[in-house]
């Protein structure tokens, strides 16, 4: 504690919004501003770690756990995503969930497909490096490629931070699982490129695959190794082609079967749970000294806070629930913040129709005293993108109380 707060505002974030999307739909005409502001990242929500862009579709690597099948997207080719950099800035700018700036929404690169696949690295990279200097928010890419030293320093000139995540799940079962991704040992050669080059890689151990724990463990030793900043743990969440195709690569699925069978649906990707295999090699990961994270969203707050020395909670709020932090040195629940309870009485009125009586700040939350509280919660729900924007730029959980 102590030092001066954090300020935050949601309408200074609108505004730097407006000004930089007006200015770059007018450098780049009417055209290209079109063709940008009708794209479907100009639409779509954030997720929890903020809003992905997909500048590569689809994938050769094969994996066994991949849900891009299920999604109809291509294990045969990838490609770069159709848009210039330029052009994707405006796209996020024209995003009515989107804030820009160091304070503003997550980018994270991936999701539809490996953002440094052969195939599309130059459009990643292009995409950086045109967010970095025309909208500065916390960049994240998730890869299984093998990086080159050249892309290393590309990515590490790239002045807004960025942090990597090498995913690897497994040492000795990859050839089986992950059939046309580069061998792990390449990637956490990857690791130490990055780590040489300035940068804070981190480890993305997700999935976590049960019957794979002893892979697990070794994964975050050699990470620390190899010179990770952290390591990232993720559950696993599968559909019946999942399970499918990681039985047929070899994996023992039976605890995977009895935990979540009974749910499983063509389609819908169902969570195993995965909470006691976290915490055992979270443990490890102690002990190997590397800090360990439950989320994407954390790994980012770490990264920017290891890239710039400055503590930023976390938009993810995964610290408002001490079961999802795992207190990483940033330490978000010490950071004071400041914000002014009037702009947000007036953020629940513009963006969520909630005529707020008055604003109370509690512990991480900011409570809203509303007359129908019942209304209010329903309003939440319907527009819980806009709720996401509220709580990204105040860096606080809203919540609804009687008058
Ligand atoms: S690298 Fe990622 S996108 Fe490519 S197949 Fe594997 S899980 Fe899917
Ligand atoms: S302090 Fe907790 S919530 Fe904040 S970034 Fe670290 S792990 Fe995440």
């Amino acid at each position: 504690m102590g030092g001066v707060p954090l300020r935050l505002s949601l309408k200074e974030l609108l505004y730097e919004r407006v000004r930089l999307r007006d200015e770059l739909a007018s450098k780049l005409g009417h055209e290209r501003a079109s063709r940008a502001c009708g794209d479907y990242h100009a639409r779509k929500p954030p997720v929890h770690c903020g809003a992905t862009v997909h500048s590569v579709l689809g994938c050769t690597f094969r994996c066994a756990y991949c849900y891009l099948p299920d999604m109809g997207v291509s294990f045969a080719r990838a490609q770069p995503y159709g848009l210039s950099g330029e052009e994707m800035a405006l796209a996020l700018l024209c995003n009515p969930f989107f804030l820009p700036g160091p304070l503003g929404t997550y980018v994270a690169f991936g999701s539809l497909g490996e953002p440094l696949h052969e195939a599309g690295a130059a459009r990643t990279l292009e995409y950086a490096e045109a967010f970095s200097r025309l909208l500065r928010n916390p960049m994240q890419l998730s890869t299984k490629a093998a990086v080159s030293e050249q892309v290393a320093a590309r990515l590490a000139k790239v002045e807004a931070p960025l942090n990597p995540l090498v995913t690897i799940v497994t040492l000795r079962a990859s050839a089986a699982i992950e059939p046309g991704a580069p061998s792990p040992w390449e990637r956490l050669e990857s690791v130490r490129l990055l780590r040489r080059a300035g940068l804070y890689p981190m480890v993305f151990l997700r999935p976590l695959i049960p019957g794979l724990e002893e892979d697990a463990l070794e994964v975050v030793r050699e990470a620390k190794r190899y010179g990770a900043a952290a390591v990232v743990l993720g559950g696993l969440r599968v559909t019946p082609s999942v399970v499918a195709r990681l039985k047929a690569a070899g994996v023992d699925v039976s605890s995977v079967l009895s935990e979540v069978g009974g749910r499983l649906r063509e389609g819908v990707q169902v969570s195993v749970p995965s909470r006691a295999l976290k915490e055992a090699v979270a443990e490890e990961a102690r002990r190997a000294g590397l800090v360990p994270l439950y989320s994407a969203c954390c790994a980012n707050t770490l990264n920017v806070y290891l890239k710039t020395g400055r503590r930023v909670p976390c938009p993810g709020l995964d610290f408002v629930d001490e079961r999802f932090c795992a207190r990483c040195p940033v330490n978000c629940r010490a950071i004071e913040v400041e914000v002014d309870p009037e702009e947000v009485k007036w953020a629940a009125k513009e963006l969520l129709g909630v005529e707020a009586v008055a604003v109370e700040e509690r512990g991480f939350e900011l409570v809203l005293r509303v007359s129908d509280p019942r209304g209010a919660l329903n309003r939440l729900k319907r527009r819980a993108a806009h709720r996401a924007l509220i709580e990204t730029a105040f860096r606080r959980r809203l919540r609804v109380e009687s008058a």
